[in-house]
């Protein structure tokens, strides 16, 4: 019988965006399957391209003339598993993105470049001595050696270490007791970490661990307070799932996959641990992906992309540190973490575990409809007490004619703890654009009316709203109190570095930034340099906000909390609660109370002070209920239709034309919302001008496929000048 295979070519053309079938030659019959990698001839050359198996078929192609064969099958196994070809489907599916995008997240990089397993051969053990040669001194010695060494060592490793010779060791070969054989060599960090010492769970940590374990639901919400050894949970509730032969996935946040994290997890599971992160070279990724494909690891700790990772017979998901947006990811596919987690949970039956002491709302929105179960640690360890937490009112620095970014307070604060000997965390809350317009005398600040978005300030003078489109002209004379200190918001650690340097000359000074972690094994060394308390203050942005357990730090500052409260986007004051308990966090750790100082122009925020608080009830019961008014998530989607093209007329051209073939479409869908074409926040990029067209509401998979369709079928056109991408729930509307 004729057999025939759809694939999907490695391309990047959207045209190439579909299946094309191939027949099968009769002598790759028994050998193929889905999911096997593949060489066919392309287009009218007959370019060899690689291609993947998603189908294979007997029937329904007889009517294609000219049908090529596939020329070559390229591993021994299939590189995707029927679960991969599952997950893939549900990519394209929902973030729109192409096949092979989809592919390219789950195979390891480097495969396709023409990496290729390192491996050496190896000697084993194969059977005792008999004979005459048991008499022999020389040999009985090899056979025991290797019997320690079994499958370690090449032939000239055991000449070498063991003083063998290799006349003895080629003699024992050839009559069979021992045999080479052949090991994949993994480019991997081999170092062996001490011994991470366990800690009993206590009452509440066992509560949660036992309610995880035996509860019949598949996801979970732990929310626990900072510093309430959810780490402790997560690493009882793998050993739990190791112990049942399951394999297991902690996710945690990029940044705070620090060197601590990994000793922890090193020092408990040992080599079992796979570690999948941004920072390995693709040959290392290589060798982790085929070290876990073979079932050689069965824990891996990672960053967002390590859940694609091909565990065998997978029990068990954690995504620390739920709330951050790192778990969304950026590129093609766009996919959220969190949604893959619950879609691998439903066809692989595993559990996944969301854990934070400051949950999303989304996620807290789910537990509360039961969608996920609840389960909480109310206390820190050996109760220990959170930091107590202290508002600056900004506004009356100026008044007093201080301009510094430190107020009164803090400065008084740093000396005291100083003179103690104690350490301290300053935090400047930095994002890419943070230029919005507040008012420094009264705190005021321009916000769209329609949309609850603080405004954005352009340079061609005017106050820009990115969910709508609406401006206004800037103005400079504060509508609330007429002061004429209107400014826009903005300064870097640079900045306070200096000041700190000139206000306390005396002090020893780091500074933790994107500036001063470029480099491989900075962020490492800044850290173990604060931790061997060779300085004594931390200036950093987001990198020193979470994951740092230093048990010396007593003071944390956060100076400008207005930042986070400003962002142009629906989630500012979540997102503000979020990174004050966060940073808040890092005091107190040790056994000395903590305090933090938190300087703002808007001390009335009520965002902030359910922070101050720990109120995060209150500060839900207010997000949900403005985002219930506004339809903002999770009671609508937002999808971001981006443009970016050279020409901008061409550009706002088409994004207009798009919007008229786009309204079409949503006529018979009630509820939805299309907003723009708008210009995007950051206006230009590389000489490409940005343009952005907001869809909100319940978008169906079914309405999504048309959306694609029709964007797929309007850039035919303007291939060359117009480049669009499509982002669901987008981290940001930049
Ligand atoms: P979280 O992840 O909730 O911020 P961690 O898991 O980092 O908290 O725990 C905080 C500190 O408490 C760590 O130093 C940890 O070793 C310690 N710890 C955790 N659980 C216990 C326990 N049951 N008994 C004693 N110490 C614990
Ligand atoms: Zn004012
Ligand atoms: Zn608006």
């Amino acid at each position: 019988m004729d057999l025939y295979a759809e694939v999907i070519v490695n391309s990047e053309a959207i045209e190439l965006d579909r299946t094309f079938t191939y027949k099968v030659k009769e002598e790759h019959n028994e050998i193929i399957q889905v999911g096997h990698r593949v060489k066919v001839p392309f287009g009218k050359g007959n370019r060899p391209v690689e291609a993947f198996v998603i189908v294979l078929k007997c029937e329904g192609v007889e009517k294609i003339k000219g049908i090529k064969n596939i020329s070559r099958i390229l591993d021994e196994e299939p590189i995707l598993s029927r679960d991969d070809l599952k997950v893939i489907d549900f990519l394209r599916e929902r973030y729109l993105c192409k096949y092979i995008d989809a592919i390219r997240t789950i195979i390891p990089v480097g495969l396709m470049s023409g990496l290729k397993n390192k491996k050496k051969q190896v000697i084993c053990f194969a059977k005792e001595l008999e004979g005459k040669l048991l008499e022999k001194e020389n040999y009985k010695n090899l056979i025991s050696y290797i019997k320690v060494h079994d499958g370690e060592f090449s032939k000239s490793e055991i000449t070498k270490k063991g003083d063998f010779s290799i006349y003895i060791l080629n003699k024992l070969i050839e009559s069979g007791f021992l045999q080479v054989k052949e090991e994949v060599v993994y480019r991997y960090n081999n170092r062996v970490y001490e011994e991470d010492s366990r800690n009993r769970l206590n009452e509440e940590q066992l509560n949660v661990f036992e309610r995880i374990i035996n509860s019949n639901k598949k996801g979970f919400l732990l929310k626990g307070v900072t510093g309430s050894g959810k780490t402790e949970v997560y690493m009882n509730l793998v050993s739990e799932t190791l112990k049942q032969g399951k394999s297991a996935i902690m996710l945690v946040p990029e940044i705070a996959l620090t060197p601590q994290m990994i000793e922890r997890f090193k020092g408990r599971f040992g080599r079992e641990v796979a570690l999948f992160h941004s920072k390995l070279t693709p040959g290392e990724r290589f060798d982790e992906w085929f070290r876990i494909k073979r079932g050689e690891a069965s824990l891996v700790v990672g960053a967002r992309s390590a859940i694609f990772l091909p565990l065998n017979n997978l029990g068990l998901i954690i995504i620390d540190e739920e709330h951050e947006n790192t778990y969304k990811s950026e590129n093609n596919p766009k996919y959220s973490t969190k949604e893959v987690a619950k879609y691998l949970s439903e066809i692989k039956g595993c559990k996944y575990v969301l854990g934070s002491a400051t949950p999303s709302v989304e996620s807290f929105y789910e537990a509360l409809e039961e969608k996920i179960e609840l389960v909480e640690i109310k206390n820190r360890v050996s109760n220990k007490p959170l930091p107590s937490m202290e508002v600056v009112d900004m506004r009356e620095e100026l008044k007093s004619k201080n301009l510094s970014i430190l107020s009164r307070k803090l400065v008084l604060e740093i000396e005291e703890t100083l003179k103690r000997g104690e350490q301290i965390i300053l935090f400047l809350n930095r994002r890419g654009f943070s230029t919005f317009v507040s008012c420094r005398s009264c705190g005021y600040v321009f916000k769209c009316p329609e949309c609850d978005v603080s405004m954005t300030y352009h340079k061609n003078g005017y106050l820009v709203c990115h969910m709508c489109g609406r401006a206004q002209r800037e103005v400079k004379v504060c509508p609330k109190c007429s002061s004429k200190y209107v400014k826009f918001f903005g300064a870097g650690t640079e900045r306070v570095q200096d000041e700190v340097k000139k206000t306390f000359p005396k002090a020893r000074v780091l500074r933790m930034d994107v500036d001063t972690t470029r480099t491989k094994d900075s962020h490492e060394r800044i850290y173990n340099s604060f931790k061997n308390g060779e300085a004594d203050i931390l200036i950093g942005t987001q990198m020193v906000s979470k994951g740092l357990d230093f048990k010396n730090v007593t003071l944390v500052g956060i100076l400008a909390a207005d930042i986070s409260l400003n962002i142009p986007d629906y989630r500012s004051g979540e997102r503000t609660y979020q990174i004050i308990t966060q940073v808040a966090g890092r005091a107190g750790r040790g056994d000395k109370k903590g305090k933090v100082i938190v300087q703002t122009y808007t001390p009335e925020n009520a965002s902030l002070n359910y922070a101050i608080n720990n109120s995060y009830d209150e500060l839900f019961k207010e997000e949900i209920r403005v985002r219930k008014i506004m339809k903002y998530p999770p009671f609508s989607t937002i999808l971001l239709i981006n443009g970016q093209s050279k020409f901008e007329d061409k550009l706002i051209k088409f994004m207009n034309r798009l919007k008229i073939e786009l309204n079409k479409i949503l006529e018979d869908e009630n509820d939805l919302e299309l907003l723009g074409p708008t210009p995007c926040i950051i206006t230009k990029i590389k000489e490409n001008f940005r343009w952005q067209i907001i869809i909100k509401g319940d978008i169906s998979l079914n309405l999504r496929k048309k959306v694609k369709d029709t964007l797929y079928e309007l850039t035919k056109s303007v291939y060359n000048d117009i480049r669009v991408s499509m982002d669901f729930n987008p981290n940001n509307m930049a």
